[in-house]
């Protein structure tokens, strides 16, 4: 029988006993396309990449232990090359005619598949605030199949009350599914599948993966129906990561107990300096009282994370000033590794969503607080902002 560990001790070891071929203590890389067969259709579990990978499916088995929401009820792990291929698998269970409803401030690159790929197979999406769960139930439709969360949200860091939500989509028709981003926080942080949801979805380019060098995706699954589905669409599309990449990601996700700590006390520290700064209009994040989602945040989220918007009070001209400006901080997109990057979302990660009803503020500045020493990467942001 399967022992039953902490999350510190999974990040670590689930999925990744010592290799049963060589006893080598870290999953290996198994860098192959085919495995022999001793006769026809007799494996060892593994016949094509495609279709299962010893890596991956470490990957796989480790993810799955991260967000279950109780170790007896074990949750279900898939592995994607990306986060959008993940998005895109989990989409395949919508049909046309089918509506999905998902917030009004979501990822932009997740805009752009719903709206300029997806819409025309015939699924329909709406936008909704999903800060407020009376406006969410509001907006469900007879066709409505899925309710699309990502809290907190890129870049605006919105929170929703997954629980509530979960709750009232259910009560309205239990066939409604609910899928909840959760890359912002990652399961170190927040577990939605212990809130009421049935997928969380992971871009582990992000906090997982943790280091800026793989891109990856996950669907992590409550219900074993919903996962030998989402299995056989995984292998019927296609879209799976390498095993480098898988293994990288798993070498990534060791230490995210510690580096989220990190992430969020730095953040925390950096929301605190930003808020005395006279040349700063708002700062969003979690973590601060004056932000409307703090309860709610506070209720589901150990801690509140690594990212952090700022609203500059010289606007848009300001905003480019100081991404410029800075030196410790990167002048790039993505987030969640242990550097630090700052970018602005109406010109780079969120351009997409320009002249949509998710435009984000064209002044917003978004920083990933990285891992570093707090008094550098203060010290940085002074002399960047002094310059404005
Ligand atoms: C980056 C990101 C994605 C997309 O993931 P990729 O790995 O870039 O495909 C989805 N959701 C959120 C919240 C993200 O930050």
């Amino acid at each position: 029988m399967q022992k039953i560990f902490h999350f510190e001790t999974n990040l670590i070891h689930a999925g990744q006993a010592p290799d049963s071929a060589t006893g080598a203590v870290i999953t290996p890389i198994y860098q192959t396309s085919t495995y022999a067969q001793e006769a026809v259709g007799v494996t060892k579990g593994f016949d094509y990449s495609r279709s299962d990978n010893p890596t991956r499916q470490a990957l796989e088995h480790c993810l799955a232990a991260l967000e279950s929401p109780d170790q007896n009820h074990p949750a279900y792990g898939l592995a994607f090359s990306s986060g959008l291929a993940a998005t895109d698998t989990l989409l395949r269970l919508i049909k046309p005619g089918e509506h999905v409803l998902a917030s009004n401030d979501v990822y932009g690159g997740t805009f752009r598949l719903f709206d300029k790929v997806l819409k025309d197979y015939g699924i329909q999406f709406s936008f909704v605030d999903i800060t407020d769960p009376n406006l969410v139930a509001a907006a469900l439709r007879p066709e409505t199949r899925l309710v699309w969360i990502e809290t907190p949200t890129n870049p605006l860091l919105k929170i929703a009350d997954i629980a509530e939500i979960s709750k009232r989509v259910k009560a309205h028709s239990p066939q409604i599914l609910v899928a909840v981003d959760n890359t912002f926080a990652s399961p170190y942080l927040q577990q939605p599948l212990g809130l009421g949801a049935d997928f969380v979805v992971h871009s582990t380019t992000k906090y997982l993966g943790g280091h800026s060098d793989v891109v990856g995706g996950a669907i992590i699954i409550k219900d074993k129906a919903h996962y030998e589905k989402l299995k056989f669409l995984q292998n019927a599309i296609g879209a799976v990561p390498g095993p480098q990449d898988s293994w990288l990601t798993l070498r990534g996700i060791k230490t995210l107990a510690l580096r989220m700590e990190r992430h969020s006390a730095n953040a925390a520290e950096v929301a605190k300096y930003l808020v005395n700064h006279p040349a700063v209009e708002r700062v969003i994040y979690p973590g601060l009282e004056s932000h409307p989602g703090h309860l709610v945040a506070k209720k589901h989220m150990k801690l509140f994370g690594g990212m952090l918007s700022v609203i500059l009070k010289g606007g848009a001209p300001a905003a480019k000033k100081l991404v410029e400006a800075t030196k410790l901080f990167t002048l790039a997109e993505s987030l969640g590794g242990v550097e630090s990057l700052i970018e602005v979302p109406a010109l780079m990660t969120h351009a997409s969503v320009a002249g949509s009803a998710l435009e984000v503020p064209a002044g917003l500045v978004r920083l990933s607080v990285g891992i570093e020493n707090i008094e550098d990467l203060i010290q940085d942001l002074d002399q960047a902002l002094a310059t404005l």
